[in-house]
């Protein structure tokens, strides 16, 4: 419900309008780019491959489902993710600006199955500083299309650095691999945890220091 409605959003924004209400309607524009009626027949190939029947009641609309879902998991790739973060201020605030706990749920590129967890994303202004639900849109973005999770995690610290001249970005991603969990070796529980760490975050034991405290402080 709620990954829905950020989706919407998230597109909306593209419009490149009104980019301060998330609660107006979204645009259907950019979904249109996924070529639904193209999926819902590969899904029905799927369902004759395995030997079910797509004809019978329970997976009569499946194909159409799948359709109308991959358009929203996939709904990131049309999507310029910089539009977000290019309104910034200027503020002489010079200290750790952390958004912690952004869920999210990307698609890993490899299985084509989900894998969902938090996003920590942190930035030390130099100057700009942007909306904070900005960082949680920029994931969001990022987050759905095929992805992989180091990638994803070295796609959000980039654009951060250059978009807000950063002093440093830093972001680390915790994330659940259902092709890890359900298939394959069959894990269940395991996390797979990716940094990225960039200017001062890198350069600076004692500012990484102060940011992992941040992000993980209250959990150890
Ligand atoms: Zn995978």
């Amino acid at each position: 419900m709620n990954d829905r409605k950020t989706a919407e959003s998230a597109l909306k924004d593209t419009s490149g309008e009104s980019h301060g209400d998330s609660r107006a309607k979204a645009s259907p524009i950019e979904v249109r780019k996924v070529d639904q009626e193209r999926i819902a027949r590969a899904i029905r190939e799927i369902l004759l491959a395995i030997g079910e029947d797509p004809d019978r009641e329970g997976l009569k609309d499946t194909p159409r489902r799948v359709a109308r879902t991959y358009a929203e998991l996939f709904s990131g790739l049309h999507v310029d993710a910089r539009e977000h973060v290019r309104k910034f201020f200027t503020e002489k605030y010079d200290e750790i600006v952390l958004v912690r706990d952004i869920a999210f749920c990307s698609v890993c590129e490899h299985h084509l199955m989900p894998f969902m967890g938090k996003a920590h994303v942190a930035y030390l202004p130099n100057g700009r500083v942007v909306g904070l639900s900005k960082l949680a849109r920029v994931v969001e973005v990022l987050a759905r299309r095929p992805q992989v999770q180091e990638r994803m995690t070295e796609q959000i610290a980039e654009l951060l650095l250059e978009e807000l001249q950063a002093k440093g970005v830093a972001v680390v991603i915790e994330a659940v691999h259902t092709c890890m969990t359900v298939r394959g070796v069959r894990k269940p529980g395991s996390l797979c945890v990716t940094s990225a760490m960039k200017g001062a975050f890198r350069s600076n034991p004692s500012t990484r220091a102060e940011v992992l405290t941040l992000i993980y402080g209250d959990r150890k």
